[in-house]
């Protein structure tokens, strides 16, 4: 897929507040600091559509850009961030499960990890809800030009081995780099064959 326009549209505080659009929608949800950010912004070509975080954790809002004029791609408040309050991570879990659970132009969720870790429960425990409620998702592993290609696919095959405890089947998975851009062409390939289907 070639990204000829991207645009940032607004953000939402809940999946209520969403633009009524029939536009298909490709989410990208992970930890604070995974690289979200940074993973938004190669993929659209932009150097800041995105904001690059300086205070992880901060924004709870639902960030919509419409990409040539054809799809909207979802920027979804970061989870796990243990310094923000009891009360902010309630607001993060009703925001993101709301507009998941809830969000009918949602085609695909992108689910990233920090590929120079092993298996977080965080991630597993969350990534098991999205197989229970039958989320259609994929992996991404960011900041791949971080680790050596051993480590990497110690820990690609980890995460396998954890999902393969609870599911028989695996998620597509993807490896990116923003410093190396690596990946790039895979996702938005992927998210091509998606919105064919
Ligand atoms: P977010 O909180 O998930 O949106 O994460 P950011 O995109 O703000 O990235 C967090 C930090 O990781 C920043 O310092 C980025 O420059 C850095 N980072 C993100 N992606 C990569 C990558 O692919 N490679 C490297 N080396 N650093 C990255």
């Amino acid at each position: 897929m070639v990204i000829r326009t991207a645009k940032f549209v607004a953000s939402y505080p809940s999946v209520q507040k969403c633009p009524k659009t029939d536009l298909p929608e490709y989410a990208f949800i992970g930890r604070s600091n995974v690289g979200k950010s940074s993973l938004i912004n190669m993929l659209t070509c932009t150097k800041a559509l995105a904001k690059v975080s300086q205070t992880p954790g901060k924004t709870q809002l639902i960030n919509y850009y419409l990409i040539n004029d054809e799809w909207h791609l979802v920027d979804l408040p970061g989870y796990g961030y243990a310094k923000v309050s009891k009360s902010e991570r309630e607001k993060f879990s009703d925001i993101v499960l709301n507009y998941i659970l809830k969000r009918e132009n949602l085609h695909l969720l992108f689910v990233l990890v920090d590929s120079r870790l092993e298996p977080q429960e965080i991630d597993i425990q969350f990534i098991n809800w999205l197989g229970m409620n039958q989320v259609p998702f994929a992996l991404i592993f960011t900041k791949t030009d971080k680790v050596s290609s051993t480590v990497l696919e110690q820990n690609i095959e980890l995460h396998k081995k954890e999902l393969l405890k609870t599911w028989e089947e695996l998620p597509p998975f993807f490896t990116t780099s923003c410093v190396t851009r690596t990946g790039r062409e895979d996702v938005l390939n992927y998210i091509d064959s998606v919105f064919q289907e």
